[in-house]
């Protein structure tokens, strides 16, 4: 039978804490390590590839061990958050060499996903959102913070769809719930990498928090916000001075878009690579500060709906491009500001050093040029950043205060500055003049020795010492000198003397470092009482970041302002880019289109080949109207913009896999959000709806959705389709318009004009494409015939990729440019076909989707078989082949043709 082991004191007390803190590694201080016991050392040693031993290796159940050096913590902390693991750091509370009995140790911190303040080299201008959720009957009450910067925002949402997007929106990583949550919403709210943090309600008041929730009214959103800080003191365990007093927002303030629409149109991070880069964030940052670039990003994720707000950012956007000078003195100036906010939140958090406080400074040394250079542009437009309270009193006390090259660490001096404390300049002059004393002592003992290279010396286990090497001992005074060490050349001496002034020296240099500690703790208290103001300037800064930004690419990039409408709900855009495709392809590549939806135009069906740019074109629609909805000015030659309310798009066919959803179901769920909320203030996107079911259905569909959003909702529209026989639409319904995409065969060779044109393609050109993209010509002659019989209409050769026409350039469609006016879509091309319910003429081509014998394909008149029998024998080399291979050829054929294959 086993021996029963007893657990060791240690382990007493490293069980009992570990049971505090399930769900969390524990950091479990042990002199200069923190270990790791248990399962907590096996899954930890594999993913910090730490090297597993054990504690007590030779009893019956030794266990797992594996530990990191304290000084080296952060990094391993850091590689677990970043996994998405939460740890707890447990420390001694004592000096073990002090301590009677088990050092009392107790957690200081529980470092979580969503409240690490680890900020990854290059992330900076992003924030790392908390969220909170609570559900209440009916409706949900949401509130998220950032601990580094103190941010708290609280709203009541209707439904977990609103939640999900909110949560997408801000990229939460870590979500705070109360207990017994219903199974359905925490799986809702699980989706992705996300973690479900549950807070217990303890009905703890927390006076020194009450304060965040002073501005509330509504009972659900203290509730979330009470959990929300409960959680971050249960977890932080220190003072959160810094978080902010809960501000309520309104999700429905700003233009929304769902998680699909921001991720489909690359708002803030590219939705292939998942980076910044080839977003438009990534394109619009010239933000030079970390807290400018957190506001770039949040204007972009929330654009306005107040067309006087709109124009009031346009207005400031204005000024600076009207200043050229001094926007580049403001862009100069923003430079040298460091992150104020999260300064600030250190501060608060305790975790500053000198060099964070010298920052801190210099960032606010800054301030009066600013605001010189903000009076010098006078402009009304500029009038909210002219009156800042610079806080230049903080800089003043940190400049006083703290020396211009202080060390990283707080507790071993050299922090505070000469001349700001009498004491502390008592105990350095102490220290100084000891210097000059020990000079001049080695001086003297050199003299009355007669030993010239006699050394007065210090080493931290015996002190100060006389040195003597052994050539020189026999001068040695032997009354006055003490002998203390032998090395293998000198020996070393005190004196009573030197000891007395050894302990003078030493005595005052750690009650120097000691009042240097609380002289800091003291500057730092002081600036944490002005946080407040600290983050009233960062905000105005960060705003201020923003438009130089936004004016900087408006130059740069050749952005104009829109002019935007309260209440008209025309769209007028001329010689419009997608910016980041622009870029990317550069300047004189990129081909200018028009968007014109005025004069009742509500919708415009778009058509054209593959790859012809129909994508780009309906994004560089929603891209524009966000980039102006934020206060930027947009990449076009002039825009007439009403304010939209809601942008929803059906682009790309990703299947939502990881929920069990295919193609088809997705494009259905995102055409039904548009369908049931959109309005006549919204902007629709739909890429080619009907395309993941057979053709017939999506054919139906996609007709019947059109006349549903045509009939009914009036938002403005933009929809591409390969259904051609969708254009007949245009006939009945007179707010739709087609346009088209053009491309000509050149020898055979489809070319993308990019250029949207007035009318319907005249087809798909999908086999040109498949061209292009090289698939075999046997493949793409069978195809081509396929389709003619589809049809029913004369073959057209298409050539094979080596074969030219001696045609040249043929145009596939009358080029009918767009022009600068309303008339650039004239119905110059509408084909003469109407739809089922609304029969006109041309009948022949009438689009009888509901008919009672649907068109099927029509059986061609060679098999493949016969195809490829046919084309064997067109390529067998004839001349070159004696009669007996002529015979196995034709037997071989013959046997083909009899096969059943
Ligand atoms: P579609 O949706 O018609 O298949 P896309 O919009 O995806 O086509 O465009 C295909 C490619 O064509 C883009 O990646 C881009 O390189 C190029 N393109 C699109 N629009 C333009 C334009 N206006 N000017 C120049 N190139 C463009």
């Amino acid at each position: 039978m086993p021996k029963k082991v007893t657990d060791t004191p240690m382990m007493q007390q490293y069980k009992a804490v570990k049971a505090q803190y399930p769900d969390a590694f524990l950091f479990y201080r042990i002199g200069d390590f923190y270990e790791l016991f248990f399962d907590d050392a096996i899954k930890g040693s594999q993913l910090l590839e730490l090297t597993l031993t054990a504690r007590n290796k030779s009893a019956d159940n030794p266990i797992p061990m594996c530990g990191v050096p304290h000084h080296a913590v952060d990094n391993y902390i850091n590689i677990l958050i970043d996994q998405g693991y939460k740890v707890a750091i447990c420390e001694q509370m004592e000096d073990p060499k002090l301590a009677v009995g088990m050092v009392k140790r107790a957690v200081i911190q529980l470092v979580t996903p969503g409240t690490s303040m680890n900020i990854h080299p290059g992330e900076a201008k992003k924030n790392n959102y908390l969220s909170a959720v609570l559900p209440l009957n009916p409706g949900f009450g949401f509130a998220y913070s950032d601990l580094s910067t103190g941010e708290l925002k609280v709203t009541v949402l209707a439904d977990l769809f609103s939640v999900e997007n909110e949560l997408s929106a801000l990229g939460s990583v870590e979500i705070v719930v109360p207990e017994n949550l219903d199974d359905t919403v925490a799986k809702a709210l699980h989706s992705g990498d996300r973690l479900l943090s549950v807070q217990k309600d303890d009905g703890k008041k927390h006076a020194e928090i009450s304060y965040v929730t002073q501005d509330l009214d509504d009972l659900a959103e203290i509730d979330v916000v009470t959990m929300l800080m409960r959680y971050l003191l249960d977890t932080q365990k220190r003072s959160l001075a810094h978080i902010q007093k809960a501000v309520t927002y309104a999700p429905a303030a700003f233009l929304d878009m769902d998680a699909d629409a921001r991720r489909n149109l690359d708002i803030v991070a590219n939705s292939r690579t998942g980076k910044k880069a080839g977003s438009l964030l990534g394109l619009l940052d010239s933000t030079q500060t970390a807290m400018g670039g957190r506001m770039l990003r949040t204007w972009l994720e929330r654009p306005l709906l107040d067309v006087s707000a709109i124009n009031e950012r346009q207005e400031q956007v204005q000024t600076l491009l009207d200043n050229f000078f001094e926007r580049t003195e403001l862009a100069d100036a923003l430079r040298k500001v460091y992150d104020l906010e999260r300064l600030a939140g250190r501060v608060a958090f305790g975790n500053v050093n000198g060099r964070d406080l010298l920052q801190l400074a210099t960032s606010l040394d800054q301030m009066p040029t600013i605001e010189d250079i903000l009076g010098r542009m006078a402009a009304p437009s500029m009038a909210p950043y002219q009156q800042l309270d610079l806080v230049g009193d903080i800089a003043d006390l940190i400049h006083r205060a703290i020396t211009d090259e202080p060390p990283i660490s707080v507790k071993e001096g050299g922090v505070i500055r000469d001349g700001y404390d009498e004491q502390l300049d008592h105990y350095r002059e102490i220290s100084r003049s000891s210097k000059t004393w020990l000079a001049n002592l080695e001086a003297s003992e050199r003299e009355k020795t007669g030993i010239h290279n006699l050394k007065i010396r210090f080493t931290s286990v015996f002190g100060y010492f006389i040195e003597v090497t052994k050539s020189n001992l026999a001068n040695v005074p032997e009354d006055r000198y003490e002998r203390k060490q032998t090395l293998t050349n000198a020996e070393r001496f005190i004196t009573p003397e030197l000891k007395a002034k050894e302990s003078e020296i030493l005595e005052a240099q750690a009650s120097s470092t000691a009042l240097e500690y609380t002289l800091f703790t003291k500057v730092r208290d002081d600036i944490k009482e002005q946080i407040g103001r600290l983050q009233a300037l960062a905000a105005k800064v960060a705003e201020l970041d923003v438009l130089q930004s936004f004016a900087q690419l408006a130059e740069n990039q050749h952005f104009v302002r829109p002019e935007m409408s309260k209440t008209s709900h025309d769209v007028e855009i001329v010689g419009g880019r997608h910016p980041v495709v622009e870029k990317v392809i550069g300047k004189s590549s990129y081909i200018p289109n028009d968007v014109f939806m005025s004069d009742g135009v509500d919708m415009l069906l778009i058509t054209g080949p593959n790859m012809s740019g129909k994508s780009t074109y309906m994004r560089q629609m929603a891209l524009i109207v966000i980039m102006a909805q934020a206060g930027s000015f947009v990449p076009a030659t002039s825009a007439k913009l009403p304010i939209f309310d809601h942008i929803f798009t059906r682009i790309g066919a990703a299947d939502d896999l990881a929920n069990g959803q295919s193609t088809f179901m997705v494009e259905m769920l995102e055409a039904n959000e548009a369908l049931s909320h959109a309005t006549n203030r919204s902007l629709i996107l739909f890429d080619e709806i009907g395309r993941g079911t057979a053709t017939y259905d999506g054919m139906a569909l996609a007709q019947a959705i059109i006349e549903y959003l045509h009939d009914h909702v009036h938002a403005k529209t933009l929809f591409s389709t390969h259904y051609h026989e969708l254009t007949a639409l245009a006939q009945s319904l007179p707010h739709l318009k087609n346009v088209h995409v053009g491309a000509t065969l050149e020898n055979g060779n489809l070319v993308f004009q990019h250029k949207m044109l007035a009318g319907p393609a005249d087809k798909s050109y999908g086999i040109h494409v498949a061209k292009l993209a090289g698939l075999p010509n046997e493949l793409l002659r069978r195809a081509d015939s396929i389709l003619q019989t589809l049809e029913g209409k004369e073959q057209v050769q298409i050539p094979a990729a080596n074969e030219q026409t001696e045609s040249g350039t043929t145009a596939v469609q009358p080029d009918v440019p767009a022009g600068a006016h309303a008339d650039a879509y004239a119905d110059t091309a509408e084909p003469a076909a109407v739809v089922a319910d609304t029969p006109a003429d041309g009948a022949d081509e009438q689009l009888e989707l509901f008919a009672p014998e649907p068109v099927k394909p029509v059986k061609t008149a060679r098999s493949k078989k016969e195809e490829a029998v046919l084309r064997e024998l067109a390529d067998f080399d004839l001349m070159g082949a004696n009669p007996m291979a002529a015979m196995n050829l034709l037997y071989g054929l013959q046997q083909k043709l009899k096969s059943g294959k």
